[in-house]
């Protein structure tokens, strides 16, 4: 397996922290585009799942590496489905990104997950969401962001969605929770969250959702015609 990808469809590469709007952008594009949509971070949140159901523990390289030869994994129009079944209320919980944030940092289980989230790049043209889309999965998109905000707005926007889905939890707990996986997903060795070098970096701390959509589809716009 090659550390360099050779998309033949368009890529657009949406990196950044968890609560920085990049899902709802990347989701908003790729329907602009008509375009597949890939949401690593559900892979890893899948993955750590598994793992707990499995009792893999997380030190547990080989165990680990061996679950993800196996996963059975769906996109659908409302959530992820494995093995058939929809685990999408089961991933989001914060201990779900917790234990997401936990086996991240493994290269091997990284590496072994790269072919997968490749293939996902089908025509006519892929929106990929996570943290290292635009440095190591795809270095060849067309387009990448890094779309981020502080701490404290991530946190107001995750309680906010949670307390949407009935989930009772406190602004306190998610905002150093919050900066506790920052401080992993940044320091880690392999595939540290930071912008890759091309790409463009916005900070949506004080911009609408509807704004940054615009900004965002307006510069895409500008690298498929340069492409
Ligand atoms: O984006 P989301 O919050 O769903 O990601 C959950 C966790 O998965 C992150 O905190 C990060 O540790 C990991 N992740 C990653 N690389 C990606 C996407 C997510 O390491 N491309």
């Amino acid at each position: 397996m090659t550390e360099q990808s050779t998309p033949r469809v368009p890529v657009v590469a949406m990196d950044g922290p968890g609560g920085s709007g990049k899902g709802t952008v990347s989701t908003a594009v790729a329907r602009h585009f008509g375009w597949h949509y890939l949401d690593s971070g559900a892979i890893y949140r899948v993955l750590g799942h598994l793992a707990h159901m499995n009792q893999v523990r997380e030190d547990d390289v080989p165990g680990l590496v061996a679950l993800t030869h196996d996963l059975d994994i769906e996109f659908l129009e409302q959530g992820i489905a494995l093995a058939g079944q929809n685990v999408e209320g089961l991933i989001r919980t914060e201990g779900a990104a917790d234990r997401a944030s936990r086996i991240s940092p493994i290269p091997e289980v990284r590496h072994s997950l790269l072919e997968w989230q490749r293939k996902q790049a089908r025509p006519p043209g892929l929106v990929s969401d996570g943290r290292d889309m635009g440095s190591v999965v795809f270095p060849d998109a067309v387009c990448k962001f890094f779309i981020t905000a502080s701490p404290e707005k991530r946190a107001e926007r995750r309680y906010k969605q949670l307390r949407e889905k009935g989930f009772d939890v406190k602004i306190e707990n998610l905002l150093r929770e919050i900066a506790e996986r920052d401080e992993r997903d940044a320091m880690r060795k392999a595939s540290p969250l930071k912008p890759a070098e091309d790409a463009t970096v916005i900070d949506t701390t004080d911009m609408s959702i509807n704004d940054v959509i615009s900004v965002v589809l307006e510069e895409v716009g500008r690298c498929l015609k340069i492409s």
